[in-house]
């Protein structure tokens, strides 16, 4: 390579780059044989339903156990995964474990799965979920899925028609990370999403910071308006929860209530609130 740049560029060779490169070539190795072996582990993130007060549904949330380098983030490997033809794959594997876990919980109880929109580049995801649903037998009404705004932004996927195919089954579609993207409000428009999931970025400010809460309190008017759920991620503290009471946002996720669980914790969450009458929220729980 330097050589056809001509005599004056210099070869440059930086071990710490080489050392760099090859530690990430292994890494895509290791993630392709995980998904080859289906390594992967799937924690839940209880929805509280502040009307209610009983967990809704859990978020199904990626995770890679790996071998020298410990749990690494999804934030890391999910754009590994998409960047190596490896997300479709593994966007399947997810969904068929969280659906078989959630089969286990209350029928009341959804499961929530998280899309990438490099998922909607083959136009197979509708078939792979229909597939997914009847080989497990989980019923579409108990299943949602998530989608960021950058997903709905890359129009020529045909994003909206397969969104369209997939809530023929009876499944959810909520947007994830509101706020963060572009052009929210035409998006809305461009589809009837069932849930809007506010971003963490303005609940982590709600109490500290007027913006943050006038837009809190848009979005939670707009889903209202709208006639869907809206969701606040990333609650930590009570003062934030005080706040999205107040504003009547429907349901919550944070550290607040629980970090993301294992399968068998997930259980314990059910039965400790979905109690009746339903026992008030105010439980923090903290785990891997
Ligand atoms: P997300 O879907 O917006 O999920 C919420 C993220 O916020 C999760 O991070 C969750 O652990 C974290 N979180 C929850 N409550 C709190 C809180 O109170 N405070 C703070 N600071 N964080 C909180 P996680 O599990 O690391 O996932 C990060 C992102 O990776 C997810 O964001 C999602 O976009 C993506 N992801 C995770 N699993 C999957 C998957 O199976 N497929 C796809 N395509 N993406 C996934
Ligand atoms: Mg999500
Ligand atoms: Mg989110
Ligand atoms: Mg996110």
């Amino acid at each position: 390579q330097a050589k056809a740049d001509g005599k004056n560029t210099a070869r440059l060779y930086d071990p710490a780059m080489h050392a760099a490169v090859t530690a990430r070539r292994q890494l895509e190795v290791d993630l392709s044989n995980a998904v080859l072996f289906k390594q992967f582990e799937v924690f839940y993130q209880p929805q509280i339903d502040l009307e209610a007060g009983t967990v809704s549904g859990f978020e199904a949330l990626a995770r890679w156990r790996h071998s020298g380098r410990g749990m690494i983030s999804p934030t890391e490997f999910i754009p590994m995964c998409e960047e190596n033809g490896l997300i479709e794959e593994l966007g399947a594997q997810i969904l068929e474990v969280a659906c078989k876990d959630a089969m286990a919980w209350p029928a009341c109880v959804t499961v929530s799965v998280n899309l990438s929109p490099v998922q909607f580049k083959s136009g197979n995801l509708p078939t792979i979920v229909k597939d997914v649903l009847e080989k497990i037998g989980f019923p579409g009404s108990r299943l949602e899925l998530e989608i960021t705004e950058s997903a709905i932004f890359d129009r020529s996927s045909g994003i909206i028609s397969q969104l369209s195919e997939i809530r023929k089954l009876g499944i959810r579609v909520s947007l994830d990370d509101f706020g963060t993207g572009y052009s929210s409000l035409s998006h809305i428009r461009s589809f009837p999403f069932d849930r809007i999931k506010i971003d963490q970025s303005f609940v982590r400010e709600l109490g500290a910071d007027a913006e943050s809460l006038a837009i809190v309190r848009a979005v939670v008017g707009l889903c209202e308006n709208l006639g869907i759920q809206s969701t606040a991620e990333g609650v930590e503290t009570h003062k934030q929860l005080d706040v999205l009471q107040h504003e009547q946002c429907r349901s919550v996720q944070g550290y607040l209530f629980s970090e993301p669980v294992t399968m068998s914790e997930t259980m314990k969450i059910i039965s400790e609130f979905n109690t009746d009458p339903p026992k008030q929220i105010s439980i923090r729980r903290r785990a891997a």
